[in-house]
């Protein structure tokens, strides 16, 4: 398979992760175009590629970011090589990866196959179990009767999750403690599930009382190797969404972390797993893993590997799609041995929403923005900066903070430090509650689990 170089990359998503994008191809010597909605005319991203151009006119501020045949048009019009999805939007939508094959362009990402293969929940369970690696107990297919639904109950024992076979987000989901809540979960995650992806489709899980979430980075080239990058700990969530992300675990010790890279290796070859990627498990007390999904995609909190392995792991997606080997000089891993860890690294994810308000979204154009910056930090960000307007029509993702230290206690410290420095002004954020997770015994212990910031409303005041 030949090499083909790109000299031109559209990136068909929109801020902090749009710029994200744009970097990695202005080091690589690759020119850049942006999409932008009408609603965001002013952000950004636009302003940070080589070229950028308005889609989706008339059309709500979403679905302009949703449009195939327009984006892949205009790719075609400026002689685009390659499309980079980002997350979100189009990047797990296997109907657009082909349409960019149709149209001679390179998805930036797992095949179409490889999508429908894991991109599912139910699909991705099915995978799992016939690689050999433990899953949840749950349904092998969506739930299409209540029948169905009490016969896994009386099987499983509550609580039982209900959850969205297309989910995401931690949308589509419902905790079930009686037979009364399960019904009524399985309506109110369908319609949720319907509204928010298309497909109403649900399944059931056994729910496993606060545990821990992990997370294996993989990446596979198109000559078949892969390898993984270790894990995240993502386990501070508030309602099954994360906060802050941490990398490597700091609870793993070598033999359990060998285990869980192993699983997600197998997952990974089962499938000739190609791009980037996220394998995703929840660890018991007890410390077994049970595989829960695959992102196939870059993800929100890929910024805390790359600070762990020092490698840049958008420059190394678009040197997969041009065809290089993992091995060649321009990825540079030769093999497992290659990733090495070093020191610890916490994201944190700035929203604009009001802690003391159940983190209702706010909105305004930010008056005053004066960031952290120092040894240590990394910031990645769209509306960073001040006469930055903030709109309701897109999530509240303001700013990631990325910090780094040799030890836990150091990358902890600095996060301190930066959410101490940061001053945002004029729109509220979550900057407050952060600083109390982060200073929270349980978190500078490495305590947290998945139920730690929902029992514990001191934090939100
Ligand atoms: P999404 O795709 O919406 O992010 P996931 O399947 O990745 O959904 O789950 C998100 C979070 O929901 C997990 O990190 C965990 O906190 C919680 N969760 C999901 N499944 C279970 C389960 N079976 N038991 C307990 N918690 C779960």
């Amino acid at each position: 398979m030949a090499v083909k170089k790109f000299k031109k990359i559209l990136a068909a998503n929109r801020g902090e992760i749009a710029i994200r994008i744009f970097r990695a191809c202005t080091e690589l010597g690759i020119s850049t175009v942006a999409i932008y909605s009408e609603q965001d005319k002013l952000s950004l991203h636009r302003y940070k590629a080589d070229e950028a151009y308005l889609v989706g006119k008339g059309k709500g501020p979403i679905d302009a970011y949703l449009g195939i045949d327009e984006i892949i048009d205009l790719a075609r019009k400026k002689d685009v090589d390659a499309i980079h999805p980002g997350y979100g939007f189009l990047s797990e939508n296997p109907e657009f990866a082909e349409a960019c094959e149709r149209a001679g362009i390179t998805f930036i990402g797992p095949t179409p196959e490889i999508q429908r293969a894991l991109g599912d929940k139910v699909s991705g369970r099915k995978m799992a179990v016939e690689a050999g690696v433990p899953v949840v107990p749950g349904t092998e297919q969506p739930i299409s009767t209540e029948e169905e639904a009490l016969i896994f109950a009386k099987s499983a024992g509550y609580p039982i999750i209900v959850k969205a076979s297309a989910g995401g987000g931690g949308r589509g989901m419902r905790v079930a403690r009686s037979q009364k809540e399960l019904l009524e979960g399985l309506k109110s995650a369908a319609s949720e599930a319907k509204a928010a992806f298309g497909n109403p489709a649900v399944f059931l899980e056994k729910y496993i009382e606060r545990p821990k979430h992990v997370e294996v980075q993989i990446l596979g080239d198109k000559h078949g190797n892969i390898v993984h990058f270790y894990e995240r700990d993502c386990s501070v969530q508030r309602r099954h969404q994360k906060v802050i992300e941490i990398a490597p675990s700091i609870y793993l010790d070598d033999k359990k972390r060998a285990q869980l890279c192993d699983y997600a290796l197998k997952i990974a070859k089962s499938v000739d797993y190609v791009n980037a990627g996220t394998i995703e498990f929840l660890m018991d007390k007890e410390e077994n893993f049970y595989f829960i999904e695959v992102n196939p995609r870059i993800q929100v909190e890929h910024t805390v590997t790359e600070l762990v392995t020092m490698r840049n792991l958008v420059q190394a997606q678009i040197r997969i799609a041009e065809g290089y080997k993992l091995s060649d000089p321009e990825i540079n891993i030769k093999s497992q041995k290659d990733i090495e860890l070093r020191g610890y690294a916490i994201q944190s994810r700035i929203t604009t929403e009001d802690p003391a308000n159940q983190f209702a979204p706010d909105f305004g154009t930010i008056k005053a923005y004066r960031t952290a910056a120092g040894f240590g930090v990394r910031l990645d960000a769209a509306a960073g900066f001040a006469g930055a307007v903030i709109t309701p029509h897109y999530d509240s993702l303001l700013v990631k903070i990325s910090t780094w230290g040799l030890t836990f206690a150091d990358a902890s410290r600095t996060m301190h430090r930066a959410l101490q420095e940061f001053r945002i002004r004029g729109v509220k954020t979550n900057i407050g509650f952060l600083e109390r997770v982060i200073t929270h015994p349980t978190f500078r212990e490495g305590k947290c689990d998945t139920s730690f910031i929902d029992s514990h409303p001191e934090l939100f005041l």
